[in-house]
């Protein structure tokens, strides 16, 4: 389906949860957060519906995300659910990676395609800093899960500084650049992600990979309490409950903005990055 600004939008990412195992600096307040009630969540039927209508309009793209998709409970059989769906060329998801000893084999018979997995720092007590509680350790067991699954191909998300412009401009000896040291040992894909501020509207372009550039745009995203939401960084939302699923992605894809500007409502951690 194409908005008013010629961009075909056949991309979904479903965020699951509003929660998480992890407590990133830049994604979650310290404080912590207020968490959806339950009845706000949608239900797999409803998650399902959303996917299925967003694909009969032209989807191809789904995404998994969260907070965490792997806390969700019953999540394997979303997955399942949501590959069974005709059409969908493309069904990836993106983890803090912690819990895919767990899930990974599952997550490939239930139909998931690839992961992406979140890393900033080979340094554990550099990444026990920045996700607050998290193990470095279970992060690269996870990793190694992942591969082995088969979930491939296993791409890795790196927040780097908003001034890392480029690969090229990355120090080796820099936290981003020992993750990259990492990733080609293994030879995993890496995209960095300059760090934003979604209050503050304060975002770039991902390096190797597709986010952050607004004339290009092809996506559309779902948050746990089921609203859906043109842009990242803008305080759109067309709620499916309310609108109806159709009516909702309809309205999403009519009043896409031409670019982003800020969002006082959203977090990373409710609508998924
Ligand atoms: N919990 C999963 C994870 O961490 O991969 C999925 C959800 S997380 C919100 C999705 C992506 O958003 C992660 O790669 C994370 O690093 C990124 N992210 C979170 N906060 C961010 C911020 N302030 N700026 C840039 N990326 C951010
Ligand atoms: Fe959790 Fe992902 Fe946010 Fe980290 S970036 S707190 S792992 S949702």
């Amino acid at each position: 389906m194409l908005d008013r600004y010629n961009r075909n939008i056949n991309y979904l990412r479903v965020s699951v949860t509003d929660r998480c195992n992890l407590r990133c600096t830049y994604c979650m307040p310290e404080s912590g957060i207020r968490l959806l009630a339950h009845e706000d969540i949608l239900n797999f039927d409803e998650i399902l519906d959303v996917v299925r209508v967003a694909v009969a309009m032209g989807v191809n793209k789904v995404r998994i995300t969260g907070g965490e998709p792997l806390v969700r409970k019953g999540i394997t059989d979303l997955v399942r659910m949501i590959a069974g769906v005709e059409g969908i060329t493309d069904l990836g998801m993106t983890t803090n990676g912690i819990m895919l000893p767990k899930f990974a084999g599952e997550l490939k018979k239930a139909g998931l395609h690839r992961v992406n997995i979140s890393l900033d720092s080979m340094d554990p007590e550099k990444y026990k800093a920045i996700t607050r509680i998290g193990s470095l350790q279970d992060a690269l067991k996870g990793i190694d899960a992942a591969i082995e699954a088969g979930l491939t191909p296993v791409k890795i998300n790196c927040v780097v500084d908003k001034n890392v412009l480029s690969v090229d401009t990355l120090s080796p000896h820099s936290s981003a650049g020992k993750v990259k040291a990492f990733a080609d040992s293994k030879g995993l894909q890496i995209r960095f992600i300059p760090q934003m501020d979604l209050h503050k509207g304060t975002f770039g372009e991902v390096i190797g990979g597709s986010g952050g550039h607004c004339a290009s745009c092809n996506r559309l995203r779902l948050t746990p309490d089921g609203m859906i939401k043109p842009c990242l960084f803008s305080d759109l939302e067309y709620s499916v409950r309310e609108l109806g699923t159709k009516q909702a992605l309809l309205m999403a894809v009519e009043n896409k903005p031409s670019r982003g500007s800020s969002s006082q409502k959203s977090d990373f951690y409710n609508i998924g990055g």
